[in-house]
């Protein structure tokens, strides 16, 4: 860490959390009810970023309890997937939330403070470093350099994060996720979600996703911001619809687990979310794993160092990675002959699974459908590239 100005004020706590959003709330609320004095440190002025609309599983709500229903806004029961002239309809089981981020954050940060979390806004994380007393942060507030001490520092600040490159871990493989928002078309009930194979623009698929009954998102994940700007104007010009406003960013794209903790001197640093890239693959929903993410660290800082939840999410972000292999290089004849095989029987146990539960998806498959898994195997075998291990 560079030593320059001189230091204006300095604060302690047990951890500090880098990052006032999704993954760093929940950890924090979660150290601090366990006992912990906890600090969180955002870049931003304050809580509440720019509007984004998510679709989550309903595991949402076991994991966050109040804070999901404050921050749902819609509620979808319904697949529609198209390719190529044809389709095939999916209706879950349980049904899914659509959820507003600023929402979702105010929810979070309130339920953090209701725990004794402190939040400095307006607060840069500059750096780390190991001190006698454990670790020494470096950060920039109001353009002053102040410093934090704590025992362990959680990385919550996303896919760039600064924490990870001070304690050392490399940068990430991502993938740019744009998506508009549409008026919602009068031919699509608000309950359902459209989904489109495209692989010419995209190795991924395009959604329209509902947020109200007025409006929609409509977006896609490509490699680039250029590629994918090109590809969802195209898209919304054929569909007839006007983008009323875009929401985009860069996002992890998971190749393989990253380990959680660092030692560094005496103390511990940890990431979390984005940060870690606890992102599903298959579909590049970061949410629900992120908060999984946090959990397993929380766990892991009040255990002394065992989470049971880290280890079966690696193992559920694992099995996203074997079926985003599996998909990554299918072109239009094997998406349509996907689609073919979804017969009432494959349609169901896909509704009664969440995405959430990708292992156990894998089992039912190869339990219930071997055609679609011999599918799968050969988009294994004949693959080109994409999600595999850098
Ligand atoms: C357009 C779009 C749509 C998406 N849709 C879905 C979806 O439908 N479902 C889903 O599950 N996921 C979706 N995702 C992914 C999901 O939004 C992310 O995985 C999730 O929000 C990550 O949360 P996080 O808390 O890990 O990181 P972030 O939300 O990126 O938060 C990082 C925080 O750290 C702060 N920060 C950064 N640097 C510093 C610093 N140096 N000092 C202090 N603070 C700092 C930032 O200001 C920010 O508040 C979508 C992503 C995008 C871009």
């Amino acid at each position: 860490m560079a030593e320059r100005k001189p230091v204006g004020k300095t604060a302690e706590a047990d951890v500090v959390v880098v990052g006032g959003s999704a993954a760093g709330l929940f950890t924090a609320a979660l150290l601090a009810r366990g006992g912990r004095s906890v600090r969180v440190l955002e870049a931003a002025p304050e809580l509440g970023p720019a509007p984004r609309t998510l679709i989550v599983t309903h595991q949402l709500r076991p994991l966050l309890g109040p804070a999901a229903g404050a921050a749902t806004v819609n509620e979808i029961r319904r697949f529609e997937l198209f390719t190529n002239g044809r389709s095939a309809q999916v209706a879950l089981a349980k049904p899914d939330l659509i959820i507003e981020r600023t929402k979702l954050i105010r929810a979070l940060a309130a339920d953090a403070q209701h725990a004794g979390v402190k939040i400095d806004c307006s607060t840069r994380f500059q750096g780390v470093a190991a001190n006698a007393r454990g670790l020494r942060l470096e950060v920039e507030s109001g353009g002053k350099r102040e410093e934090f001490h704590a025992a362990s520092v959680v990385g919550a600040d996303g896919v760039a994060s600064r924490v990870a490159r001070s304690a050392g871990w490399p940068p990430l493989q991502t993938v740019s996720l744009l998506q508009a928002i549409v008026r919602l078309p009068k031919d699509c009930p608000p309950d359902t979600v459209r989904v489109w194979f495209v692989p010419e623009d995209t190795p991924y698929f395009y959604w329209l996703i509902p947020e109200s009954p007025q409006r929609a998102a409509l977006g896609l994940i490509a490699a680039d911001s250029a590629g994918a700007m090109g590809c969802l104007t195209r898209f919304l010009e054929k569909k007839g619809m006007e983008p009323l406003e875009w929401q985009g960013a860069r996002i992890p794209e998971y190749r393989r687990w990253i380990p959680v903790r660092r030692r560094l001197g005496r103390g511990d640093v940890y990431l979390v979310g984005d940060a870690a890239a606890q992102v599903k693959v298959t579909t590049v929903g970061g949410l629900v794993t992120g908060f999984r993410g946090a959990r397993g660290v929380a766990e892991a800082i009040l255990n002394g160092g065992h989470s049971a939840e880290l280890r079966a999410l690696r193992r559920e972000l694992g099995a996203h990675w074997l079926i985003r292999r599996a998909l990554h290089d299918f072109a239009q004849a094997d998406y349509c002959r996907l689609v073919d095989m979804l017969n009432v029987s494959a349609c169901n146990a896909l509704g009664a699974i969440s995405r959430d539960e990708a292992a156990r998806l894998l089992w039912q498959t190869v339990r219930q459908q071997p055609r679609l898994v011999l599918l799968g195997l050969r988009g294994l075998l004949l693959g080109r590239g994409g999600a595999r291990p850098a």
